[in-house]
């Protein structure tokens, strides 16, 4: 991106707006000009060459241990290049942590054995992404209940 000057615009903080957006700080260094874009983290990918990590999620990252950070830079890196998004939030980095999957309590997997083969696997699916979205660590038989009422139109009756 370039200044009205001509000048290049530097890259600056990117600090996390919410869990979805992050307010993108450039500035030009010859008429000292910031400009601060708010974008949803997915759709920012094509800013960057390069994985880039939010001001928070790089906090994070700096916390761990020394022999702990090399490692997870590489898995959310990875999980990220996989997903071709180039914006690392803290979001992301629990999403990559979990790798995209989500435990189940075994009352909720006997559940879903029970649901029709047909939309099984749609059920599933709905179920892990919610979870994740929430950054709950398992699919519940409270969550299957709402998402039941929510997305498969059965109403809350006791079956
Ligand atoms: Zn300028």
């Amino acid at each position: 991106m370039q200044c009205t000057c001509g000048s290049d615009l530097q890259g600056g903080t990117i600090e996390e707006w919410d869990d979805v957006h992050s307010l993108l700080h450039y500035t030009c260094h010859h008429c000292e000009w910031t400009i601060g874009i708010e974008m949803d983290n997915r759709e920012a990918s094509f800013l960057f060459d390069c994985p880039t990590w939010t001001d928070e999620a790089r906090h994070c990252l700096e916390r761990l241990p020394p022999y702990v950070e090399p490692l997870v830079r590489q898995e959310v890196e990875t999980y990220a290049g996989q997903n071709a998004i180039k914006l690392i939030s803290t979001g992301l980095m629990t999403e990559a942590r979990n790798q995209g999957t989500v435990f189940w309590r075994p009352d909720a997997e006997r559940r879903l054995g029970r649901i029709p083969e047909p939309v099984r696997a749609m059920a599933r699916r709905e179920l892990e992404r919610t979870a994740l979205e929430r950054e709950m660590p398992e699919v519940t038989v409270v969550l299957m209940d709402e998402i039941k009422a929510r997305y498969f139109g059965m109403g809350a009756q006791a079956s």
